[in-house]
C-alpha cells in the first residue's frame, strides 16, 4: 500500500487545500503569455468556487492557514487591467486578491519596462503595459485587497549585490505603505527568482511572506512560498491539472524538478 501523499509543510498540520495563483495581465485581446482574457479568468475562478475554494490575501493564506479550502488570487505588475477587468470577477465571487506592484511604474502612466515584456511596448499593445495608480490601488486595498511589493525597479534579485537587494527590498516596502497608510508584509519576487540570500534579505527588511514561481511546490518557508503560474495557453484543462491537489502534491517532491523543466518551464515570465 502506498501512504497518501501529503503536502511538504513542517511547521503546520495539514487540513484543508490551500492553492496560490500567480496571474498578470488580464485583456481581451492582447496574446501575451501574462495575459489572460476576462472570460478565462471567470471561468477558472467560478471551477474553483463550485469546488469549495473560497478567496483569501496572501499573507493570510501563507501566515494563517485558513480552515477551510482557500485560493490566494495574486496579480504580479499591477498591470491597469487588473483593476479594470480582474476586479469585477474578484467582486463578483466576493473574493480579495493581492496585487504585487513594482513601485518605480505605479502612477507614471507610461508602459512598464524590463526584459520579458519590452517586446510589447511599441506596438499596439503597448497601453497593456501601463500600471495602476497609487490611486488605483487605493481602491483595491479598500475593498479589501492586499498590496504587496514586487520591488521597485522589477530586477532579476540574485542578481544584485547586498545594498542594491536592500534598496530594492526596503525602499518598495516603504513606499507601499507611504502611498496605502498600511502595513505591506508581502513581496513576489520577480521572474520568481530568489535564493536563500534574497529570501533572508526579504525577512530582515520586514516582510512576513513571499510569492515564488518554482516548479518544484514544496511550501516550507513563507519567504519562499510557491505559486501556481497561470498563463495565456492556459485553457480550463490544464487548468485543471494545474491545480489539481495531487498534481501539486507530486509537484512538492524534489524528483519533481528536473522531471518538469523537460515538460515546461514556469519560470522567467515576470
Ligand atoms: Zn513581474
Amino acid at each position: 500500500m502506498h501512504k497518501p501523499f501529503k503536502f511538504r509543510n513542517r511547521n503546520r498540520a495539514v487540513s484543508a487545500d490551500l492553492l496560490v495563483l500567480c496571474y498578470h495581465a488580464v485583456s481581451e485581446r492582447w496574446p501575451a503569455d501574462l495575459s489572460i482574457t476576462p472570460a478565462n479568468l471567470a471561468a477558472q475562478l467560478d471551477l474553483l468556487a463550485a469546488r469549495g475554494y473560497r478567496g483569501v490575501t496572501f499573507t493570510e493564506a501563507v501566515l494563517h492557514r485558513p480552515a477551510h479550502k482557500a485560493v490566494a488570487v495574486t496579480f504580479d505588475d499591477a498591470y491597469r487591467s487588473v483593476l479594470e477587468l480582474g476586479e469585477p470577477i474578484l467582486t463578483r465571487l466576493g473574493w480579495p486578491a493581492t496585487v504585487f506592484v513594482p513601485t518605480d511604474f505605479a502612477g507614471t502612466e507610461q508602459p512598464m519596462s524590463w526584459p520579458g515584456i519590452d517586446q510589447w511596448a511599441s506596438g499596439e499593445f503597448g497601453r497593456e503595459l501601463v500600471p495602476m495608480s497609487w490611486e488605483g490601488l487605493g481602491r483595491l486595498a479598500e475593498a479589501g485587497w492586499e498590496i504587496g511589493s514586487h520591488t521597485c525597479s522589477h530586477p532579476h534579485l540574485t542578481e544584485l549585490d547586498e545594498s542594491a537587494l536592500d534598496e530594492e527590498l526596503r525602499r518598495s516596502k516603504s513606499e507601499c505603505q507611504d502611498h496605502l497608510g498600511s502595513r505591506c508584509d508581502a513581496i513576489a519576487y520577480p521572474y520568481g527568482d530568489h535564493d536563500l540570500r534574497v529570501a533572508n534579505a526579504a525577512r530582515a527588511a520586514g516582510y512576513r511572506a513571499a510569492g515564488t514561481l518554482p516548479s518544484r511546490m514544496s511550501a516550507e518557508d513563507p519567504l519562499r512560498w510557491p505559486r501556481v503560474g497561470v498563463y495565456y495557453g492556459d485553457d480550463l484543462r490544464r487548468f485543471r491539472t494545474k491545480v489539481s491537489p495531487l498534481v501539486r502534491r507530486l509537484r512538492a517532491y524534489r524528483a519533481w524538478e528536473g522531471a518538469d523543466r523537460l515538460r515546461v518551464s514556469l519560470r522567467g515570465r515576470g
